[in-house]
């Protein structure tokens, strides 16, 4: 069976703009993502729905391909019954749960003191949290892993791919070559690989850049005509995206292995240096790609860690 796909675009008040969200018709009526928890995005959403035939009430199922607020919020919207359909480690992030927000916090405290962050700055703290506003309190009502079909939409197959989110799934059909890919692979820009607090903290935290470029490796060996993205415009040229993320990810880590041997520095000095302009404003994702930058050529074993003192210093 031939899915419909919809195509959503709803407004968000983060940086990166609209976001997409997938109406499917298949054997069940399935949202894929849920916009953010704003008013504007919750109207434009019914208007969009009426204008392609349909009524909120209509949606059965909502599948997640990652937590991030943008693309669950509306959720507290939707009714109660809609089945909630994602990856395990969405849970924590969808329900707010206590015990783990506590632990984010003490979590990336440690963390950006490790990377030596100017004090200054961990007053930022309570600010990485303020997105959750526009997230929801919403619980998944069945989890999905790599291979899983879901029940009503017939062909599509459940791929765990991790790296912008802990949480992160795409949708790939084998026989019509589409992937409904969330953030994994957006044609303007390169998606952030994201810190995240494992899920408990005896866990140590996922390396995301690393985890991130093995998820776009295995996207190479399927074949893909077209990739649904939560962001901007499909991309027909997936292979070719591919490539070209991946070597650009390369030399910005030759970048940073250059201003290391220069001299041994601490994660946050260089990610000062990467983004003189953005790096107070935007701490949180400057300091990610720039974890995933060390973490890369920690991982090739260009450089190592000096963790004795309090502040990590990097050295080639
Ligand atoms: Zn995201």
């Amino acid at each position: 069976m031939v899915t419909q796909i919809h195509k959503i675009v709803l407004p968000t008040p983060f940086d990166v703009g609209d976001v997409n969200v997938y109406l499917l018709e298949g054997d069940s009526l399935t949202l894929v993502d849920a916009g953010v928890k704003t008013e504007e995005a919750w109207k434009k959403f019914n208007e969009e729905l009426g204008r392609i035939g349909f009524a909120v009430s209509d949606i059965e199922q909502v599948v997640l391909t990652h937590h991030h607020p943008d693309h669950v919020g509306l959720l507290d919207y939707l009714d109660k019954d809609i089945k909630v359909i994602g990856h395990q480690h969405n849970e924590v992030w969808i329900t707010q749960d206590n015990d783990f927000l506590k632990h984010y916090e003490a979590f990336f405290l440690e963390f950006f003191t490790q990377s030596g962050i100017d004090p200054v700055f961990l007053s930022f703290l309570p600010k990485l949290k303020s997105t959750l506003k526009y997230s929801c309190h919403r619980s998944l009502t069945s989890t999905v892993k790599e291979g899983d079909f879901i029940q009503g939409l017939t062909g599509w197959k459940v791929l765990e791919t991790p790296g912008h989110a802990q949480s992160h799934i795409a949708l790939y059909h084998e026989q019509q070559q589409l992937l409904i890919g969330g953030d994994v692979l957006i044609s303007h820009i390169s998606s952030n690989p994201l810190i995240e607090p494992p899920q408990s903290k005896y866990e140590e935290r996922a390396k995301s850049q690393i985890q991130y470029n093995d998820t776009l490796r295995r996207l190479l060996t399927f074949p893909i005509k077209r990739v649904y993205t939560g962001h901007g415009e499909e991309v027909e040229n997936a292979h070719d995206l591919i490539q070209e993320r991946l070597n650009k990810q390369h030399e910005r880590a030759y970048k940073v292995l250059k201003l290391i041997k220069e001299q041994p520095r601490t994660a946050f000095q260089i990610c000062t240096k990467l983004f003189p302009k953005v790096y107070e404003k935007q701490l949180g994702l400057t300091m990610s790609e720039t974890i995933g930058q060390l973490d890369y050529l920690e991982n090739l074993g260009e450089v190592k860690i000096d963790s004795s003192q309090q502040h990590w210093v990097y050295y080639a």
